[in-house]
């Protein structure tokens, strides 16, 4: 079966595509290498033993996305071709709407017009804003996100619930918490583009020296050690997650299908436990210093994963220092390859 997997060379498709492969899918990525290098296709080649197709360009023509389908016998298509950075959203609304909603809707529209089904979109639990239970179910009330990037997300599913009503689809909404880790390969992992805005890359880049120390957001928060907690979660077990869900997909004979997951661990980690983590684990330290807290942070977000677990047969298991082990043997890789 032919899947078609967007942005499939960035981080969580690249770990997908290999997971994909394994199981015996053939692949086609398009990624327009907006946020990735030709490196990361090679490196895929290399740790999974077989070779994708590969096509280098831009979502948004429709006309390519049409000669695509024409070309190949594409049955489901795993969505994570978008723009992600939360900073630049503010700043460039409008670049964010059109480049992540666009490409959604111009792969629906093939979907629709060929009859095809399988349609999973990578969204985030961003869409539960600030929410008011933890932990955070599927069926926990959505609120307004306080970012765009959060806001493409949240219109991403409300569009593509409409296709599947309207259009009798099979899909599934996918909610990642916090991916961190890269492959225990070391040759795939997320690409450091500028100044990490994410607290792992920040961590390992400090621990490399490239950053003199991490700023804490905050230790005055209502938790454990007045850090702000997330649900930090293990990319291979996330991209595994992918191919529960597209199989769940396949399988089922209903001709309509309304999935959606939450994806974690079920774990809350505080900041300082993850930079402690990452210390123990990699025997380095993680200078840091404690700032104000960010704008628009959350206290606390952690999953209530057992819907994942019971219908899919999934489950993040990978501990947190493993995880971290892996990022440190990604940023080795990146050096060596400098
Ligand atoms: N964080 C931090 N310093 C950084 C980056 C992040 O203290 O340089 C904190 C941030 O305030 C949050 C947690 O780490 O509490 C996770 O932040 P991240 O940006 O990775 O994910 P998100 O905020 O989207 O959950």
């Amino acid at each position: 079966m032919t899947i078609l997997v967007t942005g499939g060379l960035g981080y969580i498709g690249s770990h997908t595509v290999v997971e994909l492969l394994k199981n015996n899918f053939e692949v086609v990525i398009v990624d327009d290498l907006s946020n990735s290098e030709k490196f990361i296709l090679e490196n895929i080649e290399e740790v999974s033993g077989k070779k994708p197709i590969f096509y280098p360009f831009d979502l948004r023509r429709k006309e390519l996305i049409h000669q695509l389908f024409d070309a190949h016998h594409i049955e489901g298509c795993i969505n994570f071709a978008a723009y992600k950075a939360v900073g630049e959203s503010q700043e460039k609304p409008l670049d964010y709407y059109e480049n992540n909603l666009f490409i959604l809707i111009n792969i629906l529209q093939e979907f629709k017009n060929r009859n095809i089904s399988n349609f999973i979109f990578s969204s985030s639990c961003t869409v539960y804003g600030q929410a008011d239970e933890m932990p955070i179910h599927e069926t926990t009330p959505l609120k307004m996100p306080e970012s765009v990037y959060g806001k493409t997300k949240q219109m991403g599913e409300e569009i593509i619930l409409d296709f599947a009503k309207a259009y009798h689809k099979k899909i599934s909404l996918l909610r990642y918490f916090n991916p961190i880790g890269a492959h225990p390969s070391g040759k795939l992992g997320e690409l450091p583009l500028g100044i990490p805005n994410n607290l792992v890359p920040f961590v390992t880049q400090t621990a490399a020296g490239i950053r003199k120390e991490l700023s804490i957001f905050g230790n005055d928060y209502p938790t454990l050690d007045g850090t702000a907690v997330r649900d930090y979660i293990y990319v291979v077990d996330l991209a595994k997650a992918h191919v529960a869900a597209l199989q769940k997909l396949i399988a089922s004979t209903e001709d309509t299908v309304l999935d959606i997951y939450n994806l974690g661990t079920g774990n809350g980690s505080s900041v300082l436990e993850v930079v402690q983590a990452f210390e123990k684990a990699n025997q380095v330290a993680v200078p840091y210093k404690i700032c104000d807290r960010r704008v628009g942070d959350i206290t606390i977000a952690y999953a209530n994963a057992t819907k994942a677990e019971k219908e899919l047969g999934w489950k993040a298991d990978t501990t947190l220092e493993i995880a971290l082990k892996t990022t440190w043997q990604w940023q080795k890789y990146l050096e060596s390859r400098n």
